[in-house]
């Protein structure tokens, strides 16, 4: 009975609350009728609210009960007082002393001595602190927990308000914890060099609502009904997929994850707070900032991870509510876009215009996972694993990428995007050295030339190699045209985009890899491919034999438009060489058929393969009988050969790529191409990095395939390099077991005028 009272004057407040919100006066006076409002339906001779500034003060912006003159006077910082406390802490205080609290500071501007009761909540926004709502009584009172509770549902509804801009600029807002300051400065992990300063686009939007308070609480309820039915159908669906039968930690996590969403008690906490007066979906966010500012107390790591699995629930209901889910495409994007995301698949990244995108920050990811390969590939800066950013940034924030030194910045302040200006001056002018070599050959000063090649899958990296003046392409990755698209291109559309290719080429010989999906490479118009572990799964050469007719299309529009030229195909992630051989009959029946029907063939054909699977190297010499050329993909090669998922950030620093094993393995494969006569290159990110390249060099690969950008610093390592002294001091590293060379790399660069 007391509860369903406390409903529904909870509801008659919001709906007032609504009103006034919505009315047409001035912010200032529209705030002052709210705190008066408040003050009123709750009972209390005092209401206050107080708005988050700049250099982490409260400021005093509405109140009703204490002497006028402390309006935009009484200034509290973050910590001080009771009021700071509610802020640094996230979380609501009801106290029926207030004055015996040891926290209590008392502000003459006010008057408040003789207010012996407070209770006070923060006003949150995307779990940040920008305000705080607080009520007073001069009679000693119990507050009850539902009084907690509705005044925590005003709070965010009012939190619209203060975030909206229209009481204090939006960059006066500061993060949610109190220690940290505007600007602001995180670390990460370097994924590709480079500055970017443009605008945050969050990939995720934060958990929002378009409409906060309910029209009609049986109508909210109902929905929220249908849609929490919904995610449960849909979660079903995911657990009973047959891939996750097995017990394991997969397993675990799900069953964990299905625990919570079929927690009754959180499902609850939503309904009821419904039945206050929200939407379903304002009752989403506000459980759910709850639980965030609970568990963030929590010291368990485990258990604070959980508010990761709640978000998500969170997004997934906020999705069967409304039925929108993903980007936000629609808004538009700032000419100047820095993405930020907790982690995205490469298509992901390809859904934004990229001529707006100056860079990329995210929480998650490594360097080898293919968003930071296309990323890479689009030119722009990418800083990674930069941990717990997405709670400290606001779409439209000021932000500073900067790849080289992995680090981002938050809101510069004028100064430091000043500096970062001139840095990317003087980037430019590096850029313009660099092109100064464009027409100099990859030659070692010992006269060793090296084919410096780049790997491409977008038309605009094409261009870019042209105009850095590569010698050809090595890997074009014929996936990301595919990824690009809404539906399966047939012959003619992949014929059109095979020769857009030659012809942006010119001359220049380049290798055609036949599709490479599956893993993390998801076409948006193929769901076969949800699988439990698809970096192992059906990838690559496995759906291509399994689907013959797919790849025989693909060859055949490669095929025509080579029309005249030079053919140069490889196939990816083959594991035996009986693979391999399946691979090739398919191409040859394509080619006799097309020589049938009167095409215009190639001139020449070169047939290779990828080495990304360990066990093919078991075979290595009856594999170099079979084919034209080999390429090493060292991004999948190495996390087979050591067992470490290439996307998973937790092993990104486990194994070093430059290790005598992985020297040794390389070596090896080198040197049995040299014997067979069969053309080695390595197309993996490793040749990427000027310090990994000279050791490719010293071990005696003659063919790199770099990302466009490397080519001018790679060129730049080749040219400064002298071989014979690497290549002893190579064969002496080969014979330890250190975990790592790179310190002794590095330092033999350094002593050997190499420039890396
Ligand atoms: C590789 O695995 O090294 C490679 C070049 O292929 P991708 O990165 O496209 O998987
Ligand atoms: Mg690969």
């Amino acid at each position: 009975m007391a509860e369903r009272r406390t409903h529904s004057s909870s509801r008659r407040m919001l709906a007032r609350l609504r009103d006034v919100m919505a009315g047409t006066g001035a912010p200032q006076e529209r705030l002052d009728e709210i705190v008066g409002l408040i003050a009123a339906e709750m009972n209390a001779e005092v209401c206050s609210a107080y708005v988050r500034r700049a250099g982490d003060m409260l400021e005093l912006f509405a109140n009703i009960g204490f002497k006028d003159t402390s309006v935009h006077q009484t200034r509290l910082r973050v910590g001080e007082g009771l009021i700071g406390d509610i802020a640094a802490h996230a979380r609501p205080l009801a106290l029926s002393d207030a004055q015996a609290h040891p926290k209590f500071v008392f502000r003459p501007e006010t008057g408040e001595e003789v207010f012996h009761s407070l209770m006070g909540v923060p006003i949150l926004r995307g779990g940040r602190v920008i305000g705080v709502l607080a009520v007073q009584n001069e009679k000693t009172r119990k507050y009850r927990e539902e009084d907690v509770e509705t005044l925590q549902t005003v709070a965010m509804v009012l939190a619209e308000m203060v975030s909206s801009g229209e009481l204090v600029g939006r960059e006066e807002m500061l993060p949610a914890d109190g220690n940290a300051l505007l600007p602001l400065r995180m670390e990460g992990v370097r994924f590709n060099a480079g500055l970017a300063i443009g605008t945050a686009v969050l990939h995720e939007p934060r958990l929002a609502a378009s409409q906060m308070v309910a029209e009609d609480v049986g109508d909210e309820r109902a929905r929220l009904h249908l849609a929490v039915n919904d995610m449960h159908g849909a979660l079903e669906d995911m657990f009973e997929d047959e891939g996750l039968i097995d017990d394991g930690e997969h397993r675990e996590v799900l069953e964990t994850f299905r625990m919570i969403a079929e927690d009754a008690g959180w499902l609850k906490r939503i309904d009821e707070t419904i039945q206050s007066g929200l939407t379903a979906e304002g009752a989403v966010i506000k459980v759910h900032n709850d639980i965030r500012s609970r568990m963030s107390q929590v010291s368990d790591p485990y258990l604070r991870e959980r508010i990761h699995d709640f978000e998500d629930l969170a997004h997934r209901l906020l999705k069967h509510l409304s039925g929108h889910g993903g980007p936000n495409l629609e808004e538009p994007l700032p000419d100047d876009t820095v993405l930020v995301a907790r982690n995205m698949g490469p298509a992901q990244l390809l859904d934004y215009d990229r001529t707006k995108l100056r860079g990329l920050v995210l929480e998650e990811g490594t360097v080898t996972s293919h968003v930071a390969i296309i990323a890479r590939a689009l030119d722009i800066p990418v800083v990674g694993h930069v941990r717990g950013i997405l709670g400290r940034i606001e779409g439209a924030d000021p932000v500073v990428v900067d790849g080289d030194r992995a680090q981002v910045f938050i809101r510069p302040g004028e100064d430091v995007q000043q500096a970062f200006q001139e840095t990317l001056t003087a980037q430019r002018r590096q850029r313009e050295a660099y092109a100064a070599l464009r027409d100099l050959p990859a030659e070692t000063l010992d006269g060793q030339r090296v084919s410096l090649m780049i790997n491409a899958g977008l038309l605009a990296d094409l261009e870019h190699g042209v105009e850095v003046g590569a010698d050809g392409v090595g890997l074009y990755r014929t996936e990301v045209p595919f990824m690009v698209r809404s539906k399966f291109p047939d012959v003619d559309d992949q014929e059109d985009f095979y020769t857009k290719v030659y012809e942006e080429v010119g001359e220049r010989p380049v290798v055609f890899r036949s599709l490479d999906v599956g893993g993390d490479k998801v076409l948006p118009y193929w769901d076969e491919t949800n699988e439990e572990n698809p970096a192992m799964g059906w990838r690559a050469i496995r759906i291509s034999l399994d689907r013959p007719a797919m790849l025989r299309q693909q060859l055949r529009a490669l095929i025509r438009a080579a029309s005249g030229r030079e053919l140069r195909v490889m196939f990816p992630m083959v594991a035996e060489v009986a693979e391999f051989k399946d691979a090739r009959r398919l191409f040859d029946m394509e080619w006799e058929r097309e020589e049938a029907n009167g095409t215009t063939m190639p001139t020449a054909l070169k047939v290779g393969v990828m080495l990304e699977v360990p066990s093919l190297a078991v075979q290595m010499p009856a594999l170099m009988r079979e084919i034209d050329f080999l390429s090493i993909g060292s991004n999948d090669l190495l996390q087979f050969l050591f067992a470490s998922d290439r996307g998973n950030p937790r092993l990104s620093d486990r194994y070093d790529m430059l290790s005598p094993l992985v020297l040794n393995f390389l070596r090896t494969v080198v040197r049995q191409g040299e014997e067979a006569g069969v053309p080695v290159s390595l197309c993996g990110e490793m040749a990427s990095r000027p310090l990994e390249a000279m050791a490719l060099v010293g071990l005696g690969f003659r063919r790199l395939s770099v990302v466009p950008p490397a080519v001018g610093p790679v060129k730049t390592m080749i040219r400064s390099l002298s071989l014979p002294p690497l290549e002893e001091y190579l064969n002496d590293l080969c014979e330890t077991t250190h975990r790592s060379v790179r310190e002794q790399l590095r330092t033999f660069a350094r002593d050997h005028g190499i420039l890396i």
